[in-house]
């Protein structure tokens, strides 16, 4: 066997995937078509689940410094200032990083790919993936390189990170149903000055669309996205000073262009495979799900895809897991992608129909709706939620155990165990919970209890850590709900696997081996199979 794992696409999703098993020391191929790095901006929203896993990765604070952290949105309504909705720490208490971080995909692929050169893996660029034969213990690839020789290569697993015209998931049959949406939008990479409020999002809404500047790193640098008016929809080889008059029309006169580095104009899609799996063939990120970009979703997605996997990969290669743990991938990720096309389909369609209702709803209703709903804490902390990710939830996976006994408000299986700031020891300082996570491992927190006698020997895989009864700690626990006395088991990926109120040392052993495939002895030799 050449490689035990093949990452077809070296985009955010296959960076992160190879990033994450480097980190896990698991042998892993990455190649890519394209002669090198993408350089257009792309996606540009990093929300916050995404930040977090980012701190893992130690590359959190380069994405901060390169950044600019949407401080509100500014909502303009047939070219007049309509409201502004403040959403700088929408998140606070909710996560370290409780705003949206507009960071262009291209910065982004950067980071990933500096974290993966220091971790000695490097990408074979110009090598396409051509053929898959699925085998009983691997899989073979034909790859074509760049002076157009042929080339096999077997691995144990193949990823297929390879964006929404996925070879991989062309190669296994696994259909790609859904419909493109009649609307065009644009995107520009700008230098522009005009009415817009400097450091925010503007969001200008019009009868027949919207357009929005997204401020970014650098001088009058703006990156506009919009969808183009119905005149121009059809139109081949359209330029950007074509579309100009039509932003003269909504934004005024006052706005200036000076330059434009990048303009491309597309149509969005909104498509899922019926599977994320076929035997030793996954598939995430676009490969898996393509939508509108309306929340900035697209890019986080197929990374949280690959956050979710990876922890499973590694443990099913390197033997301490049976394969069986890999199947609550797409039993995971599957309804995640089902709710994110049904929701950003609504919103999509409510934003940018071209009926007259819609219209009048965008330029009459909708600034004073979300400006007047943002005034209240419970409706912002649900949007944050929402859309930073973090609320995402496997409540029905067969890794995730809620003992009975657990209140109904507390946190649950299947949940991303809450951002908290605890004492971790009786005299030590308030720290950061996330900070002391170690995401290649599980931990398990005790809450007003000691571990019990005979808890399964797991070595290196498993952290306990007994949180001490304090004051602060209390005011802090009750804050997330978490009640006293409880335990949670959390996965690697931070999300909680088994949880309740008395830990029982026989319900974490069973836990393991029947529910994650890990038995507690020595690591074993086999690979696994599908
Ligand atoms: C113009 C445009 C604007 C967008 N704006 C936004 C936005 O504002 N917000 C948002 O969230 N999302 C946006 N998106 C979507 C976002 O870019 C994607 O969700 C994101 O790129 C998905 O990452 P990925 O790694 O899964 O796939 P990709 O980024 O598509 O990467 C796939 C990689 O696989 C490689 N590849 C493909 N086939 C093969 C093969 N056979 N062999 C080897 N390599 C192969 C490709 O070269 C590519 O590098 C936009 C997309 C476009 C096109």
């Amino acid at each position: 066997m050449d490689t035990e794992v093949l990452i077809i696409g070296a985009g955010p999703t296959g960076l992160m995937l190879a990033n994450q098993l480097a980190r896990r020391a698991v042998q892993a191929l990455i190649i890519d078509r394209h002669p090198g790095p993408t350089l257009q901006t792309r996606a540009l929203g990093v929300q916050a689940r995404t930040l977090e896993i980012y701190s893992h990765l130690g590359i959190v604070d380069q994405a901060l410094t390169l950044g600019k952290r949407t401080l509100a949105a500014e909502l303009w309504v047939q070219g007049r200032r309509a409201a502004r909705v403040p959403v700088g720490d929408i998140g606070r208490d909710l996560s370290p990083y409780p705003f949206v971080l507009i960071l262009g995909q291209d910065d982004n692929e950067r980071l990933l790919g500096d974290a993966l050169r220091k971790s000695g893996m490097t990408i074979q660029w110009n090598t396409e993936l051509i053929g898959l034969e699925q085998e009983p213990h691997q899989v073979a690839a034909t790859l074509k390189q760049a002076d157009g020789s042929i080339r096999k290569v077997t691995a144990a697993w193949v990823a297929g990170c390879d964006g929404a015209h996925s070879a991989v998931r062309d190669l296994n049959g696994i259909a790609f149903d859904g419909a493109p949406y009649e609307h065009v939008f644009f995107v520009a990479d700008t230098q522009a000055t005009g009415p817009m409020v400097p450091e925010e999002l503007n969001v200008y809404l019009w009868r027949e669309g919207f357009h929005l500047f997204f401020p970014m790193r650098g001088i009058d640098h703006w990156r506009l996205v919009g969808i183009l008016p119905p005149s121009l929809r059809h139109k081949d080889n359209l330029t950007f000073e074509e579309v100009i008059p039509s932003l003269h029309q909504e934004a005024g006169t006052e706005l200036s262009f000076k330059a434009c580095s990048w303009f491309s104009t597309y149509r969005i899609h909104h498509r899922r495979a019926e599977r994320f799996r076929e035997r030793r063939c996954f598939l995430l990120g676009d490969a898996a799900h393509i939508h509108s970009p309306v929340g900035a979703q697209g890019m986080n997605t197929g990374l949280q895809d690959a956050y979710n996997l990876a922890w499973k990969l590694a443990l099913v290669v390197s033997g301490r897991a049976g394969a069986g743990l890999l199947d609550s991938y797409e039993e995971e990720r599957i309804p995640v992608a089902v709710r994110l096309l049904s929701t950003t389909d609504r919103m999509f369609s409510l934003i940018v129909s071209d009926s007259r209702l819609a219209g009048l709803f965008r330029t009459k209703i909708m600034a004073r709706m979300a400006a007047f709903a943002m005034g209240f804490d419970s409706i912002r902390k649900l949007a944050f939620r929402t859309i930073s990710q973090i609320g995402i939830r496997y409540p029905n996976s067969t890794l995730s155990v809620t003992q009975a006994d657990l209140p109904k408000r507390a946190p649950r299986a299947g949940d991303r165990f809450p951002w908290l700031r605890l004492k971790l020891t009786a005299d030590g300082p308030t720290e950061d919970l996330f900070g002391n996570l170690d995401d290649t491992r599980f931990t398990l927190l005790l809450f007003g209890q000691t571990p019990p006698d005979g808890i399964a020997d797991l070595g290196d895989l498993l952290r306990i850590h007994r949180v001490p009864n304090d004051p602060a700690n209390d005011s802090e626990l009750g804050r997330g709900q978490i009640p006293q006395p409880s335990f949670y088991l959390l996965r690697p990926d931070g999300h909680v696997g088994l949880c309740g109120v008395h830990l029982d040392a026989t319900a974490v052993s069973r836990y393991f081996s029947e529910r994650l495939k890990i038995s507690p002895q020595q690591p074993r030799e086999s690979r696994g199979g599908p």
